[in-house]
């Protein structure tokens, strides 16, 4: 069964890993993305030669009026969306210690990685519900993209962490109201993936994986992330709404 998959930020990093992991399962696919669809144009037709239908949805989901405009493109060109993936998301500009975070900062993180999700996730799940399309079984599914930063405190990166905690509530508030309506509601908490948000702290973090601080020593790669949104899209969860996802080598297990 094909399903019609909206993917934000879906054209690089690990955006890009979910995509290639749901084309290859024959989905069809809206990737949005803030970069002009000239911009991505090689990485779209890359996505084409899997052989299913895919488009380009430029939009910020921070903007009120380009989430509308994402959401219109995408059943224009698919017919109805099954499945979000809410994986667009920034990194602070700058890190700045928790005492001297600017509001500036706290403001564009929070839109980005929190708000702008919450109301694409409201108006999508409202077009589900209108559009129930499989009495016999679950079909769609809402998964979200958050962090190990979710429940792990970085003071030099606080506005992100925040972001991340409310990501992981806003996974449960959607399980508890869409619940009645058959949609499961996921969340995927990856840890440290080698993408461009993490290229100028990975020597950083390369160090630390040496000294231990992944259980499974290496870096994370978008395809570890794709694989598991791909088994939630499959339908290989059907009884696990509200399911947190960890894809972080171990790193948060504690230990003493
Ligand atoms: P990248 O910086 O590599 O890519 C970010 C993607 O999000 C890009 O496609 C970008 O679009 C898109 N994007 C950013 N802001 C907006 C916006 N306002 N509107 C629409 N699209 C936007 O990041 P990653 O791939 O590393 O991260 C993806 C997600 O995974 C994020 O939510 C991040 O917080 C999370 N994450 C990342 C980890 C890591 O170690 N890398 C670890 C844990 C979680 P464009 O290409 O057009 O600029």
């Amino acid at each position: 069964m094909t399903k019609n998959i909206l993917i934000t930020g879906g054209s690089r990093g690990i955006g890009l890993g979910i995509a290639i992991a749901l084309a290859k399962m024959g989905c069809a696919l809206a990737i949005n993305g803030r970069r002009s669809a000239k911009e991505v144009q090689k990485t779209i037709e890359d996505l084409r030669e899997y052989g299913n239908k895919v488009v380009y949805c430029q939009g910020d989901i921070a903007s009120p009026q380009d989430r509308d405009n994402i959401i219109s493109e995408t059943i224009k060109a698919l017919g109805q969306i099954d499945v979000l993936v809410n994986n667009a998301g920034v990194a602070p500009e700058k890190r700045l210690d928790l005492l001297g975070t600017t509001p500036e900062s706290y403001d564009r993180v929070m839109e980005t990685n929190l708000k702008g999700p919450f109301f694409l996730t409201q108006k999508i799940a409202n077009h589900m519900i209108a559009n129930p399309q499989n009495p016999e079984g679950i079909k769609g599914c809402i998964i979200n993209i958050s962090s190990v930063s979710a429940n792990m405190a970085s003071p030099e990166r606080s506005e992100y962490c925040l972001s991340k905690a409310g990501i992981a509530m806003m996974t449960k508030l959607f399980a508890v109201r869409l619940g009645e309506h058959h949609i499961p509601v996921f969340e995927v908490r990856p840890g440290i993936i080698e993408t461009d948000m993490t290229s100028g702290v990975i020597k950083k973090y390369q160090d630390l994986i040496q000294q231990g601080l992944t259980l499974q020593p290496r870096l994370g790669q978008p395809e570890d992330v794709g694989k598991a949104v791909a088994a939630l899209v499959e339908g290989k969860f059907p009884y696990g709404t509200g399911q947190v996802l960890m894809v972080d080598g171990g790193l948060h297990i504690p230990r003493f």
